[in-house]
């Protein structure tokens, strides 16, 4: 005999349910993410029990299915999961046990409408998301372990019903009645996209019923969470192109499992070909950052802008499903990993830089924007500088600072560095003709932001960085190999051409950073250089 009991929500759920059904209401696709979520988690957890209670194992074709029902206008959503007891149901589903509703109301009131979503897992009320699509939910479940079911059913208004029911196996059906305005939640194709957009690393299977059919919805291989020998290069190869929309193969490949202090994996992609806008683009990272597998955003920053070019997945346990906005900002758990996985990105950098040719393939596709973490990031100033490369007026090919620096000659004070637009133009300026002749190597450099990074960095390995346009360079202790000629008694001319051109030089000076020309133009000692004053001349400065 079936036996019916009425309950009232209290009254913190009555309150909840009705913020949630408003507040979401633009969102409401997302009640699909929450109520996967929950399956995949009582699946696991149920997994995890059967760790000590053999007989309550997973079995081995566990999926969620999603089956619409158009006639009836139902929506029903099964797991093999660990299910709900009789008291689980009335606690879980009836109670607010965590933060209540008025911290929820508040917080939500406060937020944007792109965190609201979030905010609910954050809470432990995405169940109620089901309210958003149906206008009642009945479930029924099976305690893994037990025999007895119970279905829990409420119209969200006030109060539920606790009913004895039947299931043959352990786990939970929720069966939604949809509401006249949600018929899009009961047609197949429609669940696909939900599914696909944000479950689709669920590693259970997600079935959606189409005539009569369970078609997959989910890809669910979670490639990052497998053992990095268990997966071949063409896995690795097919997740970077779906992930990236792109059709190249990755230059670097990293795979990774932080365990202890941290717990996340990791499966990141520098590319082997440098996409379009990759500069002048979005300067966010678009690492995607999961919890427990389920996608969560790739709007993290989970990489600082200036290694904006990799791609990939952060899978972590260290978070609750579903932070929001502002929890992203403000976890420590976040900003441990993101240091983490950001000296990964480094080390990795570091070690492929011995290569040279391979290394030039990575530097020609993103050196400028790698540049960039010299001009803004002070912490890892240090760690980008020796990655970087330059052309040389010494010789072809890249040449990186520790070359350089390994190649001054011992009464050389400084790094010397020549910016412009072209290093080819560069290459032939008469600002080089001191340098050459004394054997001395300049740097040149011609990426917007070259004008802007050397004076941050300011000095590699203890030598000053200098830009040979700016101020007196004194190349006087280094000897011309050949006897130069007897240097010109300049003592007359220097005071005239200084009153000749006062309306346009600030000084003038003798120099002995020329050989073959006559005269050069210099920026002053402190100040911008030549390549900055250009270009605050066209920015109409
Ligand atoms: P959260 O998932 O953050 O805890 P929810 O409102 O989504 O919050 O769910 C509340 C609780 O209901 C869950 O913690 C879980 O104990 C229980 N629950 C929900 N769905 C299921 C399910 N399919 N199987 C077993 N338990 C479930
Ligand atoms: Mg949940």
């Amino acid at each position: 005999s079936e036996t019916v009991e009425r309950h009232e929500f209290n009254a913190e759920v009555g309150r909840l349910l009705d913020l949630v059904v408003h507040a979401l209401y633009s969102e409401r696709e997302i009640f699909l993410r929450e109520l996967v979520a929950n399956a995949a988690d009582a699946i696991d957890k149920r997994r995890f029990e059967a760790l000590t209670q053999s007989d309550l194992s997973v079995p081995a074709d566990a999926r969620i299915r999603i089956v619409p029902d158009k006639e009836g206008r139902r929506l029903i959503i099964t797991d093999p999961g660990v299910g709900m007891s009789k008291a689980e149901l009335a606690q879980n589903l009836g109670t607010i046990a965590r933060s209540g509703t008025l911290a929820f109301a508040q917080t939500l009131a406060e937020s944007q409408a792109a965190d609201k979503p979030s905010l609910m897992g954050q809470f432990g009320v995405g169940f109620y998301s089901a309210f958003m699509v149906a206008d009642r939910v009945e479930v029924t479940s099976r305690r893994a372990g037990s025999e007895e079911a119970w279905t829990w059913a409420s119209d969200g208004r006030g109060d539920y019903t606790l009913a004895t029911a039947a299931r043959a196996e352990p786990g939970t059906d929720i069966v939604l009645h949809i509401k006249a305005d949600a018929d899009e939640y009961l047609e197949p194709i429609r669940l696909q996209t939900i599914i696909r957009k944000w479950a689709d690393h669920i590693t259970i299977p997600i079935t959606v019923a189409q005539d009569g059919k369970d078609e997959p919805a989910n890809e669910g291989t979670a490639l990052w969470r497998k053992p990095k020998s268990e997966v071949s290069e063409e896995s690795y190869t097919e997740f970077y192109r779906h992930l990236g929309h792109v059709f190249d193969k990755p230059w670097a490949t990293l795979h990774w499992r932080a365990e202890g202090a941290l717990d996340f994996s990791a499966l990141l992609f520098i590319p082997g070909m440098k996409p379009f806008q990759a500069v002048e683009g979005d300067r966010e990272s678009r690492v995607r950052l999961h919890v427990r597998r389920m996608f969560i955003t790739d709007q993290a920053g989970l990489l600082p802008s200036w290694l904006r070019f990799v791609h990939g997945v952060v899978d972590t346990e260290d978070l609750p499903l579903n932070v929001s906005r502002e929890m992203l900002q403000s976890t420590p758990v976040l900003a441990r990993i993101r240091r983490a996985v950001a000296s990964r990105v480094l080390s990795e950098l570091k070690m492929r830089a011995r290569d040279s040719q391979d290394y030039a393939t990575f530097w020609e596709n993103f050196g400028a924007i790698l540049k960039e973490g010299i001009w803004e990031d002070a912490e890892s100033r240090k760690d980008i500088a020796p990655l970087l490369r330059f052309r040389s007026s010494a010789l072809e090919g890249w040449v990186s600072l520790p070359d350089y620096v390994a190649r001054m000659k011992p009464e050389q004070e400084a790094i010397y560095i020549l910016v412009g637009d072209d290093t080819d133009v560069l290459s032939k300026s008469p600002q080089l003709e001191g340098f050459r002749a004394r054997g001395v190597e300049v740097l040149l450099m011609a990426d917007q932001i070259d004008t802007f990074w050397p004076e941050r960095l300011d000095s590699f390995d203890a030598k000053p960085i200098r830009s040979i346009t700016q101020g007196t360079v004194d190349l006087s202790k280094i000897a011309l190999p050949l006897e130069a000629d007897e240097a010109a008694d300049l003592s007359k001319l220097i005071p005239r051409l200084k009153e000749a051109l006062k309306a346009d030089a600030s000084d003038v000076r003798v120099t002995d950073r020329l050989v073959d020309s006559a005269v050069v133009l210099a920026a002053p000692q402190h100040g911008p250089d030549l390549q900055m004053q250009r270009l605050l001349r066209r920015a109409g400065r």
